[in-house]
């Protein structure tokens, strides 16, 4: 607290990220970062960026990227915006296209920054309880007349609604919109942005950080109608001009263009994800169906502060929260075959089989 701070700053509850520690040898499993190198070719863009594409203001408009992204999803240009991280585009998504006074509805359990930024932005956040399968309850989101705000995959359980059940809810009522946090885009679960054609009401964001392993780069873009768009370039260009940087924009557009890269890191992935719930399975945990690049999972009989503490001990960090219903879950990034095979040797010694 200090004496300058506004009213607003002063009622913030910041949203905390998973630790970034400097421990050696540390199995970092707690921010679902991608196990494996970026493309290449967008090593290569960074590293053949001349001087004078830093001399100078980038393009402010990242047409190039843009660009990219619309002819790998088949939308033109005006329909695709980029900011920097899909967390900007998201809090851009936030002043530009929902309000105070009609607030939003999410699951109650979903990504823990949508009710940072509702405080930030002043809105009220409908909370929607997942179904007891720690499923999204359809109904209920579509009952309700509030703007929808989904993360597909959810996070942090990673399971996901097929594409009728999308489509559902954005024809339920053609003057809600629906936005869908793509973030774990890529590793098997249905895209909504075929639906873009039929609709204008559907905003779809993802971001490089998972699908493209470059979450060091902040690079997130957001897909919708030519005026939804405008929306969040109106927010953009009254926060900052220049949000993408010129290696932000080189590179993220080699990664995108890159599609043999993605499809054969997303199908390394997913088959890891498989084989690691299969082990878990057998190590009696319960763990939750995912389409994302990480396993939500807790023990039949061991509590989830206890594994956690326990993994921890070993050098393995995972990702909790101390919240009622999940409690006892385990939120674990499927990293390299090593890690896996290091995190189900210790779990096996903790589960004492
Ligand atoms: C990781 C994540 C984001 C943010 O991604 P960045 O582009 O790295 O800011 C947004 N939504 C969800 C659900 C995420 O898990």
């Amino acid at each position: 607290m200090n004496r300058f701070w506004s009213p607003v700053t002063r009622d913030l509850s910041p949203y905390v990220p998973g630790e970034q520690p400097r421990v050696p040898g540390l199995i970092k499993l707690n921010t679902n970062e991608h196990p494996e190198e970026p493309s290449a070719a967008a090593l290569a863009a960074i590293r053949e960026l001349p001087g004078d594409a830093l001399r100078r203001y980038p393009d402010p408009e990242s047409l190039a990227l843009r660009q990219a992204i619309a002819s790998q999803e088949g939308l033109s240009v005006e329909q695709v915006f980029v900011g920097n991280g899909s967390d900007e585009v998201l809090a851009h998504v936030f002043q530009a296209l929902l309000s105070a006074e009609t607030g939003f509805s999410v699951p109650d359990i979903t990504y823990s920054f949508y009710p940072v930024w509702a405080r930030l932005y002043g809105l009220v956040c409908e909370q929607v309880p997942l179904d007891d399968g720690m499923g999204v309850d359809l109904e209920g989101h579509a009952a309700s007349p509030l703007p929808i705000l989904l993360a597909n995959p959810n996070a942090p359980t990673g399971t996901a609604l097929d594409l009728e059940a999308v489509r559902y809810l954005v024809g339920s009522n053609p003057d809600r919109l629906v936005v869908i946090d793509e973030a774990y885009y890529g590793f098997g679960a249905d895209t909504a942005a075929v639906l873009l054609a039929e609709a204008d009401n559907l905003l779809i964001t993802r971001t490089l950080s998972k699908s493209h392993a470059l979450a060091g780069l902040r690079v997130g873009y957001a897909l919708g109608s030519p005026g939804l768009i405008e929306g969040l370039v109106r927010v953009k260009d009254s926060f900052n001009s220049y949000p993408l940087d010129a290696l932000a924009q080189r590179a993220a557009q080699a990664a995108v263009e890159d599609s043999a890269w993605l499809e054969r890191a997303s199908a390394s992935v997913i088959a890891a994800r498989d084989r690691l719930a299969q082990e878990l399975g057998a190590l009696d945990f319960e763990v939750c169906p995912s389409k994302a690049n990480f396993l939500f999972a807790r023990h039949r009989r061991i509590p989830g502060r206890v594994v956690f503490d326990a993994l921890r001990e070993a050098n393995i960090l995972v990702r909790r929260w101390d919240k009622p219903r999940i409690e006892d879950y385990l939120r674990i990034t499927v990293g390299t075959e090593d890690q896996c095979r290091r995190l189900v040797e210790v779990l096996g010694g903790i589960v004492g089989r």
